[in-house]
């Protein structure tokens, strides 16, 4: 398929402005491929970018592709290229890490100072046609493995991450506190590593449906109970072995001190709208609790695949709306309105 000198893309100009457009297709550089996309994932920091134009320090100063989920089908291969070729059909972590600094060399390129990302200005993503990629930011898919499992790698890499910071190990109870995509798929990475006790933690009774599918071995509805006594009641009373928090809420990043057991670890994954609150310090001092932070993730896309793949990780429950590249607008209003009724929404070209 010969490849087109211009591309339709989703571009944001504004809040709540987003337009179909004619841009120019990308060219790859020497170490990139160009990527015919197949399927992209609307998380909700493109909902956030959609809604108001920034993310904390994070601002839309020129209009921008939204989009950074994404699956497709290498169509051009960049100067010095090996490993890859036309055809093949890949998943893309959206980063280009300067591959230089103490983090690029020690591993955790997603601390690089000067990392490009897709989607996060004033880089553009994915809502288009094409778009490059790090050859070795490339992955390729197996068979059984589709574009739309493979746009969902990027959502799983997070939760993976997740489990890593905390060390997640057999037997480990963990709790989860909200059952959105990323709360699904840091509970599923929990189960994946050998966790045994899953507490998924929601307000949504429909969230809470799938988290069972899923893998839950024990729902708190935090609409109707109380999450820390729950968490304790259901770990014998000495809470969890590790918590998660991924509602990015105030008061489930403050709960999760209490659901912690002693010397129990916490990763703050969801990112609270609110810079700074209150926190029980003391509690956590005399408890011994890790409490780690989470920046996307590094190096988690080969063990996502390979366990989506096996089947270990089931992706494709968590799909429930599917718009075209032209219905971008409509997607992001969908998600923005409704976005509790859906777990994740992808964008098919
Ligand atoms: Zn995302
Ligand atoms: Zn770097």
């Amino acid at each position: 398929m010969p490849i087109k000198r211009k591309m339709k893309a989703a571009v944001l100009h504004k809040p709540l402005d987003v337009r179909i457009e004619e841009v120019s297709v990308p060219r790859p550089k020497a170490g990139e491929v160009l990527v015919a996309m197949k399927s992209i994932g609307v998380c909700g920091s493109d909902v956030h970018f959609y809604e108001n134009g920034r993310i904390g320090s994070f601002v839309v100063r020129k209009p921008m592709i939204l989009g950074h989920e994404s699956a497709g089908e290498v169509v051009k291969l960049g100067p010095g290229v090996k490993g890859l070729k036309v055809g093949d059909r890949v998943a893309i972590e959206p980063g280009f890490p300067c591959r230089r600094c103490g983090f690029c060399k020690t591993g955790r390129y997603n601390l690089c100072p000067d990392v490009i990302f897709y989607a996060c200005p004033p880089h553009h993503g994915a809502y288009c046609e094409y778009q490059v990629a790090a050859a070795d930011f490339a992955f390729k898919l197996p068979k059984n493995v589709s574009y739309d499992e493979g746009a969902m790698v990027e959502p799983l890499a997070v939760g993976m991450h997740a489990c890593n910071r905390a060390q997640v190990g057999p037997g480990d109870s963990v709790a989860i506190l909200g059952a959105g995509p990323i709360g699904l798929v840091t509970l599923q990475s929990a189960k994946a590593r050998g966790a045994t006790q899953l507490i998924a933690v929601d307000m949504d009774a429909n969230r809470l449906k799938l988290a069972k599918k899923l893998g839950a071995t024990d729902l708190v509805n935090a609409s109707r109970k109380d999450t820390v006594k729950e968490v304790k009641r259901l770990t014998d009373g000495t809470g969890a072995d590790v918590v998660m928090e991924t509602a990015g809420a105030v008061r489930t990043t403050q709960q999760a001190v209490g659901c912690a057991k002693n010397g129990g670890r916490i990763v703050l994954v969801g990112m609270p709208t609110t810079d700074s609150f209150e926190m029980p310090v003391i509690e956590a001092i005399v408890k011994e609790v890790s409490i780690s932070g989470l920046f996307r993730y590094a190096n988690m896309y080969p063990p996502s695949i390979g366990l989506v793949a096996s089947g270990a990780i089931d992706v494709k429950s968590m799909i429930t709306k599917k718009f075209k590249l032209e219905d971008v607008p409509k997607a992001l209003d969908f998600a923005l309105r409704q976005g509790k009724n859906a777990i994740k929404i992808l964008i098919h070209v």
